[in-house]
């Protein structure tokens, strides 16, 4: 079965995320892709990856994302958080996080453990060590 990740960009944090998909495209390929709305739009667009697009952030994506975590359908969201703009949707943002440490899925808010978790990820898929930007 195909691993399923949830994946979740701030504005700010937005061409990170695109930036970051393309560098382990091989690995992200082998998956199940879901995300927050205008997150996922992007990612289709400029990666060219089917994704499963929810509602955008602000109107409740982020809480249909944790429905699936909460149903155990999620193994794994990466979450790249912008945490000097204050967010309307805070509260939903919180929620997900919780019920990701509730249900014990992995979790990154930020590129740099998104990268471990790629690699652990890489290895599971037996693609082996992967260095994206060798790739
Ligand atoms: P978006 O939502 O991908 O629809 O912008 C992300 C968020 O703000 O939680």
């Amino acid at each position: 079965m195909k691993p399923k990740v949830a994946l979740i960009a701030h504005d700010r944090k937005k061409a990170e995320i695109i930036e970051f998909v393309k560098e382990n495209r091989k690995v992200f390929e082998l998956c199940e892709l879901y995300a927050t709305g205008t997150t996922g739009r992007l990612i289709q667009q400029e990666c060219k990856l089917p994704v499963n697009a929810m509602q955008s952030g602000p109107f409740g994506g982020d809480q249909q994302i944790g429905a699936r975590v909460t149903d155990g359908v999620i193994d794994l969201v990466i979450f790249l958080r912008d945490p000097l703009t204050a967010q309307p949707h805070e509260p939903d943002v919180s929620a997900l996080l919780r019920v990701c440490d509730v249900h014990n899925v992995a979790l990154a808010t930020n590129r740099a453990t998104a990268e471990m978790l790629i690699i652990a990820l890489s290895e599971r898929l037996g693609l082996g060590y992967y260095t994206p930007r060798e790739a």
